[in-house]
């Protein structure tokens, strides 16, 4: 597999191309962006931990029937993944109030809800991401139905198995967001990531939070914080 040209360098990783028309590289960076955008930093080794984490978890997934883009870990930063048409849908899944749904309806954090909830948001940095429904998505052509409640379904499944692999680990899965995109006969898979950046981990026995919020609300230990949920996953069930 040859490595050709860079296509995209977004805030947390590098998209290149391949010489295989239907495959991509991405190249997982260290550095950390929160706000969109307005807040810059590294965080020394975290391209290694996202990527390694995102690869584990997306064969987990596929273990549970639902399709992912990874192909192969190509070394520490580096995964061979197949190109897709990301669907310009953020899905977010929620436990336990956290970050801007607490801001959104003045609800206390760690309120734990009777059942998960999904929300999506309009990936678009130049609008921030702003809060959508269905009916905006079917609006704007953004997926069909049929896609969105796809989508929708294997967005929970990826809850209940994540919930319980991290449960098993002494971590509450609190949120997290998902990014979906079609192959080239439309199939729709799970791409992007899943890692400290994109989802809330807290501690299960102390609350203690083990990803970004720490970079986004200047917690310290951050590097600590990415090593430790890293050791988490590595323990065995
Ligand atoms: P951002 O674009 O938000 O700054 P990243 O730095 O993570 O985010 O850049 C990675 C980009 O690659 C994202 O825009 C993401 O939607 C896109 N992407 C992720 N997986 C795939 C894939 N399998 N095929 C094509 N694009 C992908
Ligand atoms: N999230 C993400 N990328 C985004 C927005 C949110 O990965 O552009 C993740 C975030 O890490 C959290 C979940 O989605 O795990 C819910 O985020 P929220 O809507 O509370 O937004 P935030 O507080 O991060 O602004």
């Amino acid at each position: 597999m040859q490595k050709l040209e860079q296509l995209y360098e977004g805030k947390a990783k590098k998209v290149f191309a391949t010489d295989d028309p239907e495959l991509l590289i991405v190249d997982y960076k260290d550095d950390a962006t929160a706000f969109n955008g307005l807040k810059k930093g590294t965080i020394l080794g975290k391209g290694a931990i996202n990527n390694r984490m995102s690869n584990f978890l997306m064969t987990l997934l596929e273990k549970e029937g639902v399709p992912t883009h990874f192909v192969k870990e190509l070394s520490d930063r580096e995964t061979l993944v197949k190109k897709v048409q990301i669907v310009p849908l953020e899905v977010i899944i929620r436990n336990i109030a956290a970050g801007s749904f607490t801001k959104r309806y003045g609800v206390a954090e760690g309120t734990v809800f009777d059942a998960p909830t999904i929300e999506f948001s309009y990936k678009n940095d130049d609008l921030g991401d702003p809060l959508i429904n269905t009916y905006h998505a079917l609006a704007m052509h953004l997926a069909s139905i049929e896609e969105i409640e796809l989508i929708e379904s294997y967005a929970f499944r990826v809850n209940d198995a994540l919930r319980a692999f991290w449960a098993k680990r002494g971590v509450t899965l609190v949120d997290f967001k998902l990014e979906f995109g079609r192959l080239s006969d439309g199939t729709i898979v799970l791409a992007d990531e899943i890692s400290p950046d994109t989802c809330r981990l807290w501690d299960s026995a102390t609350g203690k939070k083990l990803d970004k919020d720490r970079f986004r609300q200047d917690l310290g230990g951050v590097e600590e914080a990415y090593s430790e949920i890293m050791h988490r996953l590595d323990e065995n069930d």
